[in-house]
């Protein structure tokens, strides 16, 4: 057996050679547009706080009073004697969003997908998921035991013949038996959006079951902010809706919208629900506040306010217009080391946008993550532009996804 220092020291220093070392960097201050590390203030354009909610008074004041009639901690898993009101409020709250008949809510997004995969699917059910899902979604279909199926991004005529493939292992084989297509709906790190109606229709027509992770658009799209489902009018078809309360939304927390049977077939076996702790009284609260700030005027004032900075940069760097407005931009670079030296040149100047890379892109497509939030003014969009341009991307790698029409 190798030596345990020696050997995890010899594969920090192959991740370190290969370009992929990551560290953390601690940050003196609240989620904002301008953050303090290490004593100096870097504008901040790699949050997913899109609405600037996460330091917003009406989550904070939430977060507040339920910590004083709550307490700081929950003291068990929800099925002991943590399922406090403050859970069952957000839960109520977070359907009337959705418009479905009921949710769950989970610590995190990651728990949520853990969770209901692994209770929805298991060894005789196929899981086909699109390439760019996030890893939430790979590590689940994987944990669940289920045969695994990858189609190409976004690639309609790719996950028909995927289906086509499944149906036939069903009939084949009396054990075999669910089929359930994963995908997002806006994607993390390329921002673009999948194509839900015509999913839907393809699940459809092959009897299969259809998750979308709405991640990066709840709170964001539709009349009611509920996500991309409700802004392509097909909420209802999809049997399992998750998202996290962690973005738009500003507080932290992950959900599974739908049916209430869907519900309570979790609760009896979402092991991440089960096993764990409720999240603390606070969080909950918060992000229900969080729900109700972005469905109403405010919450209008600060998407509108969003959309115009992310019009904004994309003219400035004169990127396309997609089809839909997105907070996501990413900046393809490749390599990974190239892309580690441009964020830290950006960090230099002022700014804060990490470079992302393998395992949470594929190798080779390195990139810088631009992301906007309500919270940033004209004048620092303008600067971050100003500094962008500077580094003279090649632009044919500026728009590696392009949304489908
Ligand atoms: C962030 C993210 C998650 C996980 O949500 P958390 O609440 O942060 O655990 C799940 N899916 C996607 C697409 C994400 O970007």
């Amino acid at each position: 057996m190798p030596d345990f220092t020696s050997d995890l020291a010899a594969r920090l220093d192959q991740i370190r050679g290969a370009g992929l070392l990551r560290q953390l960097r601690r940050i003196d201050v609240a989620q904002a547009p301008a953050v303090i590390s290490r004593g100096r203030t870097l504008l901040n354009f790699s949050s997913n706080d899109y609405l600037g909610l996460a330091n917003h008074d009406e989550l904070k004041q939430a977060a507040r009073r339920a910590i004083e009639e709550f307490g700081a901690g929950a003291g068990s898993s929800r099925l002991i004697c943590g399922s406090l009101a403050p859970h069952e409020e957000l839960e109520t709250t977070l359907a009337q969003f959705k418009h479905t008949e009921a949710t769950l809510t989970f610590s995190t997004g990651y728990a949520a997908a853990l969770g209901t995969i692994g209770a929805l699917v298991g060894t005789h059910d196929i899981v086909i998921l699109d390439k760019l899902s996030h890893a939430c979604l790979v590590d689940a279909a994987r944990l669940s035991g289920a045969t695994l199926r990858v189609f190409a991004h976004n690639d309609l005529a790719d996950l028909e013949q995927k289906l086509a493939w499944a149906q036939q292992q069903v009939s084949s084989d009396p054990k075999n038996r669910r089929v359930l297509v994963v995908t997002e709906s806006v994607f993390s790190m390329d921002g673009d959006l999948a194509p839900l109606a015509e999913l839907v229709e393809l699940k459809q027509r092959f009897g299969a079951w259809l998750m979308v992770d709405e991640a990066h658009a709840t709170g964001l799209y539709g009349l009611n902010r509920s996500g991309l489902a409700e802004a392509a009018g097909v909420s209802h078809e999809i049997e399992i809706q998750m998202g996290t309360l962690g973005k738009a939304l500003g507080a932290s927390g992950g959900y599974i919208a739908g049916s209430r049977l869907l519900i309570d077939f979790l609760i009896n076996k979402a092991r991440s629900f089960i096993f764990s702790t409720a999240p603390a009284p606070a969080a909950a609260a918060a992000a229900a506040a969080g729900v109700r700030l972005v469905q109403s005027p405010a919450g209008t004032q600060l998407l509108s306010q969003l959309w115009a900075r992310v019009t904004e940069l994309r003219a400035a760097l004169d990127l396309d217009f997609p089809p839909l407005p997105g907070a996501i931009i990413p900046l393809i670079v490749g390599d990974e080391t190239r892309a580690v030296e441009l964020a830290a040149k950006l960090a230099e100047q002022g700014f804060l946008i990490p470079a992302i890379r393998y395992p949470t892109v594929a190798r080779g497509k390195a990139r810088l993550r631009v992301t906007l939030s309500a919270a940033h003014t004209p004048g620092q969009v303008a600067d971050l532009a100003t500094a962008l341009t500077a580094l003279n991307l090649p632009s044919p790698n500026r728009n590696p996804n392009p949304a489908p029409s």
